[in-house]
């Protein structure tokens, strides 16, 4: 696998196929000598992908609650959890 371009990184990282793509970030961070705390905005920011801190898996928009800093699954499942009181 070859990854270029943050714009290839985006695209592995939402990929459903890809199993750690959590090692896939911090590796092209360490690779290009960046903090992942950077890489991680500058992907949310110009390329569409959104690191959910629960999972550790990353999204789209679509599938981000930027108010949770969580995907929409882990949202759900919380939302779920509290609907069992
Ligand atoms: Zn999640």
């Amino acid at each position: 696998m070859d990854i270029d371009t943050l714009e290839d990184l985006a695209k592995e990282l939402k990929n459903d196929e890809n199993e750690n793509v959590l090692a896939l970030f911090e590796e092209y961070a360490k690779t290009n000598n960046m903090k992942e705390e950077e890489l991680e905005q500058i992907l949310s920011k110009k390329y569409d992908c959104f690191k959910c801190e629960s999972c550790n898996k990353f999204y789209c928009y679509d599938e981000y609650s930027y108010f949770d800093e969580e995907c929409i699954y882990c949202c759900d499942t919380d939302a779920e959890e509290e609907e069992e009181y």
